[in-house]
């Protein structure tokens, strides 16, 4: 764990009313400005020659990185400092690896399939992570990340597979939690498990499901399957998210099935689940339509609007910077359904548009948009 300003300070000859209190030697004016300081290692803690031996310790012990980053031709694995995003964030989400076998007839065809794999989801585009080329005795074109087998063989990892579910989910808790709230560098090393070919493909999934929640830094599989690689990306990416950054899509005019100056018009935030909740409602409408969205740090309606994130103002510059008034000659415009508070508000500064107040939920609009149009 690391210390904080408090816990520095208490073994600082200021804390203890001792000689040298705030002798400035360390060139902070006290001795609790350089314990603020250390906790963000702004200064060292050489700096002040009159820290004790056991606070060294103590301060070097909370240094130690847990978990070490071994890194694949720019591919980052490891690194973790947390056992829950929640406490910071996690670092380096758990790469999927595939096998080739080179001495198989039809590995080009193989690589071929691997290389067009691709998705898409919350604006992010995932590929395969990395290919393990096993009897790999020539050189290959591919756009993939490769490494041959005897060489990922050779890197720090720790094959943490014990043949059974039970058996590796407990190995892969026991590492992490050695590794990180203990600083065990016996468990430094990152981990991985391995999939051999020929395994149920939806038991596959489940465990694999799992080792990405708790721990596995990799996971490599002898058989390829876009579903599965497809459901595993998704899940990953929403461990690995930062719970400090919200998501969020670029705010501009969005449109849907080719609106013309007289389509409808809704209007959200920039959160990317509330934008991907309208804009999927939006394009399965039999109509089309536009969707403005407000800069709003990627929050929600309701949390931008109690955060001043989303104002009558904002909205209001919001639709001149886009020109929506010149654009279009539709007259109204749709809010959600949780900000039917502020139509009075949003109508007094838009002016050129008549505020109607929208569905609380996404799933709610294909039916709002019926009854408006019929
Ligand atoms: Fe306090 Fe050490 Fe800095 Fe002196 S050198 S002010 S004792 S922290």
């Amino acid at each position: 764990m690391e210390l904080s300003g408090l816990q520095i300070f208490k073994y600082l000859p200021a804390a203890k009313k001792a000689e040298h209190t705030n002798c400035k030697e360390c060139e902070c004016p006290t001795c609790m400005a350089f314990a603020l300081k250390l906790a963000k290692n702004q200064v060292e803690i050489s700096a002040c020659p009159y820290a004790p031996e056991e606070l060294k310790e103590r301060f070097e012990q909370a240094r130690k990185q847990p978990q070490k980053t071994v890194e694949i031709a720019g591919l980052k694995i490891g690194g973790e400092n947390v056992l829950y995003r929640h406490e910071k964030t996690f670092i380096n989400p758990t790469a999927l690896a595939v096998v080739v076998d080179m001495s198989k007839p039809d590995f080009e065809g193989r690589i071929k399939r691997l290389e067009n794999f691709e998705i898409t989801r919350v604006s992010e585009t995932f590929k395969i992570d990395l290919v393990i080329l096993k009897n790999c005795t020539q050189n290959i074109q591919t756009t993939l990340r490769t490494i041959r087998e005897e060489e990922f063989l050779k890197l720090p990892l720790n094959d943490a597979g014990r043949g059974d579910f039970q058996a590796t989910a407990d190995n892969l808790l026991h590492i992490r939690t050695k590794a990180i709230l203990e600083k065990n560098e016996e468990f430094a090393e990152p981990t991985y498990v391995y999939f051999k070919s020929g395994q149920d493909i939806n038991e596959v999934c489940a465990q694999a499901s799992f080792y990405i929640c708790k721990y596995a830094n990799m996971l490599v599989f002898e058989d390829f399957d876009e579903a599965l690689f497809s459901t595993l990306i998704t899940l990953r990416q929403n461990i690995f998210t930062d719970p400090q950054k919200p998501l969020q899509v670029e705010a501009k005019i969005y449109e849907f099935n080719n609106p013309d100056e007289n389509s409808i018009i809704f209007m959200t935030t920039n959160f990317a689940l509330t934008f991907f909740a309208v804009a999927n409602e939006l394009e399965n409408l039999s109509v089309p339509s536009y969707l403005v969205v407000t800069p709003a740090d990627g929050m929600s309606v309701l949390t931008a609007w109690s955060a001043e994130k989303f104002t009558a103002t904002m909205a209001a510059r919001t639709l001149k910077k886009f020109d929506l008034a010149g654009r279009v000659k539709t007259r109204k415009i749709i809010i959600p359904g949780l900000l039917a508070h502020m139509q009075k508000e949003l109508q007094e500064e838009i002016k050129d548009f008549e505020i109607v107040v929208g569905t609380r939920e996404a799933y709610e609009i294909a039916d709002f948009v019926k009854n408006m149009t019929a």
